[in-house]
Parts: C-alpha cells; sequence; structure tokens
C-alpha cells in the first residue's frame, strides 16, 4: 500500500475533527497547536514537523501512524501487517518511516527514523502511559530523558516513558539512525 502523507495527512485530520465535531478552536485546546497552524495543515499550506503530528496524535488520542496509512481496525491483529510505504521528512532535519504501523491488539507501533546532521527534535509529552524504545542503528543518537541526555552507540536501546517532555538530536556530521518502537496502553 502507498499512501502520500502529503495529502494523506491534512485528510486526515480533517477526518478526525469532523467526525467528532470539534472546531477549530476546540482542537487547538486539545492538542495544544495554534489554530492558525491547525488550519494551515488541514489545508495542505504548511507542512507539519514530526513533533507537531505527535501533539495532534496524543490530542486526539489516535496513533501518530494514522497520519501515514490506514490504521488495521480497531480489534484487528494482523501478524505479518507489512510497513507503509509512506516517508516524511520535516524542517527539523528528522525523517521518518513507517516500519510497522499500528496494530490495536499489541498497542504498538514501529518507526525508522533518520536525524540530520545538527538536527534536534524536542516532544511534548505523548498521551499517558506511552513508552518508547529507541534502538540505535549508528553511533550518534542522542535521546533527553527528564532533561538528561543519553547518548547511544549503534546497537544500543533505550526504554523511556514518552508521555513527559523527552527530545532526540545529532550532533554528528552524518546523518545518525534509530528505529522508534512505541507501546500504547490499553
Ligand atoms: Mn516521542
Amino acid at each position: 500500500m502507498s499512501t502520500d502523507p502529503r495529502t494523506h495527512i491534512p485528510a486526515t485530520l480533517r477526518h478526525l475533527r469532523q467526525s467528532r465535531g470539534w472546531s477549530l478552536e476546540r482542537c487547538a485546546d486539545a492538542t495544544a497547536v495554534s489554530k492558525a497552524m491547525l488550519g494551515q495543515i488541514e489545508r495542505g499550506e504548511s507542512s507539519p514537523t514530526v513533533a507537531t503530528l505527535w501533539k495532534i496524535a496524543s490530542g486526539f488520542g489516535v496513533s501518530f501512524s494514522v497520519f501515514f496509512g490506514e490504521a488495521t481496525g480497531a480489534d484487528s491483529h494482523v501478524p505479518d501487517g507489512a510497513g507503509e510505504d509512506a516517508h516524511w521528512q520535516d524542517a527539523a532535519g528528522m525523517g521518518l518511516d513507517v516500519l510497522i504501523p499500528f496494530d490495536a491488539a499489541l498497542g504498538c507501533e514501529m518507526f525508522a527514523v533518520t536525524l540530520a546532521p545538527g538536527a534536534m527534535s524536542a516532544s511534548a509529552p505523548h498521551a499517558s502511559g506511552v513508552i518508547e524504545h529507541v534502538i540505535a542503528l549508528d553511533d550518534g543518537v542522542e535521546i533527553a530523558v527528564d532533561g538528561r541526555w543519553h547518548s547511544l552507540a549503534a546497537g544500543q536501546a533505550r526504554r523511556f516513558a514518552a508521555d513527559r517532555p523527552h527530545a532526540y538530536r545529532n550532533r554528528r556530521l552524518q546523518p545518525v539512525r534509530f528505529h522508534d518502537l512505541v507501546h500504547y496502553p490499553r
């Protein structure tokens, strides 16, 4: 399956908002993203960062990967589900591919992330109970948890509670890659 996030992201936001009957103002309150920005994203006039998309997902209580393709059904568990063929490159230097779309039964999804040289992406807290597992593919992946930076070498992993502020950065001169397994509580 192939989904173009440039059209799928605006359509998904519009669908989420309209299906709940939320005004832009109500949506801004729930997501902590400004009304103006939400309107621009919905009209396809602004290309959201990964951090902004996460705020929207958390505010609506949906998985992050809904912005990148069809989620598996609410009750379905697809053991052999393949990743979506969707790539997102944001203005903060974070590139993201969906490796494994959200699985409602397992409550998890997995992304491949690339940070450009010098990139830093700070994330607001995700929904309560969300846990991330970051597995570094290259030396130099750095994760801030509770205000402390941790540097990972290739092959190292770190699990952290992502329902608090956290951040990702790359201080190297070449891109660094990691996998991010996100787990949502029931
Ligand atoms: Mn995060």
